[in-house]
């Protein structure tokens, strides 16, 4: 008889392939953060995976990760907001986000700015569009300076790197190669944004080889999400 993975079982195997793809890599574990997503789950089972020893966690929708972290502010979690945002929910989110992965435009950018409290602070990444679709989030990689420019302008904000989603018909590993590279080229305006948070539950070990710092694993850990609604 075959029982279904438990969440400690899956949590368990993710952990144990991301280890062996950061040896792959010659890297240290230190180096990559997990960050378990856990849209569209209840915040039952985010207080599971924090039972499990999970530290950070990944929402990307502002109103059901506001209702999570107020539920669950017993628990010591960081939490990262990895979803589209609009300048009115930045001040919502900075109440609960300890980083953005999400910064797309200069008018975010802006509200950013302008919703945190003076002498606050935020993490963030901006997220590079490796699409030739505009409404999948993102910068175009040939804006990216530009934008990379107003988040070192803007106080408060920490840039931390680039965020990144592999798209679905493509060699995830090349598309990582391609972030890598745009990195470098945000390193030479801002030597400390070294992060890379890329490698989703389908390729976080082409993104680990590729340098990622950040992965961002849902079902793979947590099962398939329930239907939004
Ligand atoms: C949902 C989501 C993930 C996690 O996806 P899985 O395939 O479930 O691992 C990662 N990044 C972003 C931006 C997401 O929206």
């Amino acid at each position: 008889m075959q029982s279904t993975p438990s969440l400690a079982d899956r949590l368990a195997l993710v952990r144990s392939a991301v280890a062996d793809a950061v040896r792959e890599a010659g890297r240290a574990e230190s180096e990559v953060t997990t960050i378990v997503v856990t849209k569209f789950h209840p915040a039952s089972l985010v207080r599971e995976l924090a039972a499990l020893g999970v530290t950070d966690v990944g929402e990307n929708r502002q109103q059901e990760a506001s209702e999570k972290a107020a539920e669950l502010a017993d628990l010591d979690l960081a939490w990262h907001f990895i979803g589209q945002l609009q300048s009115k929910k930045t001040r919502a989110v900075l109440a609960f986000a300890s980083a953005i992965h999400s910064l797309d435009r200069p008018s975010l950018v802006t509200a950013l700015g302008n919703a945190l409290e003076p002498g606050a602070s935020v993490d963030a990444f901006i997220q590079l569009n490796l699409t030739d679709d505009p409404a999948r989030g993102g910068v175009r990689p040939v804006d990216l300076e530009p934008l990379a420019e107003s988040v070192l302008a803007t106080d408060g904000i920490r840039m931390r790197g680039l965020m990144a989603v592999a798209p679905l018909d493509s060699d995830p590993r090349a598309q990582f190669a391609r972030v890598r590279k745009l990195g470098e080229r945000v390193q030479r305006m801002a030597p400390d944004a070294t992060d890379l948070s890329m490698g989703m539950s389908g390729d976080y070990r082409a993104a680990i080889l590729e340098g990622a710092t950040h992965l961002r694993i849902g079902t793979a850990i947590t099962g398939n999400r329930p239907v939004a609604g």
